[in-house]
């Protein structure tokens, strides 16, 4: 009798523990359920918020080794390098928009050519943007410069002073046009700009450099005249670019997500592709090449979402 009643305390006990035990594991579950729809939630609004908002918020690269990724329209940066505001050979315009980031090799070609362009001809370079710190697309300004590896050269010779902050933020750049637009303004332009445009592109890892078309042909004209021809297709004719021109270095062979842009043909580009150019439409920018093409984070490689977050 005594041995009946001792185990059916026990029992009683272990239906007890077996209920606790089975609100433990309800709680335990619906906590990680709760975790895991948290988590999804995250990931899906943030896939679905624009590229350009997320990347323009962070204002530090990733401490991981540099690789750029994705396209040249379509892609990040990890393990950024920045380039100084000032230096003997160059200065780099308005820091306050946090674009003087880039891939070492674009970091290393700008401390480079400045250089050369210093030693040629005396005076340094003024720099535009490079990249945000972990690349990406821009809210406003540019479709490309994302990965690392576009930099804009503005055409203009740097000042012999360093120029102070409110100077980088408010330097008036010109127009190497005349004031029609329909020419190059030859009290401006001279052989210094044709050397510049020459030295930029002279690099290896230099793929394609992009100027008005007007510039094309003028660079054309001269080339031909000197018989210097054999590097000009990397000159490339773009709508603007007037003010300054773009340089694109080619993926770095250790960024294996990077994805290049065709190599270009082997042609000067002086002839018909030029004369599909000079079209008084094709010279400037329109307003619906302006338009900015809004980027959903989904829509960038996957490990620029991995970037992004870090
Ligand atoms: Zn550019």
């Amino acid at each position: 009798m005594e041995k009946l009643r001792y185990h059916k305390k026990l029992s009683l006990l272990h239906l007890k523990q077996i209920i606790n035990l089975r609100v433990v594991c309800s709680y335990l579950m619906r906590f990680i359920l709760f975790f895991l729809i948290f988590i999804a939630n995250t990931d899906l609004v943030l896939s679905k918020e624009y590229a350009s908002e997320i990347f323009y918020k962070i204002r530090t690269e990733t401490i991981s080794e540099a690789k750029s990724i994705g396209s040249y329209s379509k892609g990040c940066l990890s393990g950024a390098e920045y380039l100084p505001n000032h230096s003997l050979h160059y200065e780099a315009l308005k820091p306050s928009r946090n674009r003087f980031w880039g891939h070492p090799n674009l970091i290393n070609y700008i401390k480079n050519i400045s250089k050369e362009v210093f030693e040629i001809h005396g005076n340094g370079l003024i720099l535009g943007d490079l990249s945000m710190p972990r690349g990406g697309p821009m809210p406003y300004g540019h479709k490309s410069h994302q990965t690392g590896l576009d930099v804009d050269i503005y055409f203009e010779k740097k000042p012999d002073l360093t120029m102070e902050r409110y100077e980088l933020e408010t330097f008036k750049t010109r127009s190497v046009l005349s004031p029609n637009q329909r020419e190059i303004n030859e009290n401006i332009w001279s052989d210094y700009h044709y050397n510049l445009l020459k030295i930029a592109a002279s690099d290896e890892m230099v793929t394609r450099v992009f100027v008005n078309p007007l510039i094309k042909k003028k660079m054309c004209i001269r080339a031909g005249e000197i018989d210097d021809t054999d590097w000009l297709k990397k000159i490339r004719p773009w709508a603007g670019h007037y003010k300054h021109f773009h340089v694109r270095l080619r993926c770095p062979t250790d960024s294996e997500l990077c994805i290049n842009q065709a190599e270009v043909n082997n042609s000067s580009g002086c002839g018909s592709e030029l004369d599909y150019w000079m079209q008084k439409d094709k010279l400037f920018e329109s307003n619906s090449t302006k338009i900015r093409k809004w980027m959903l984070l989904s829509d960038l490689p996957k490990s620029c979402k991995k970037i992004a977050m870090e």
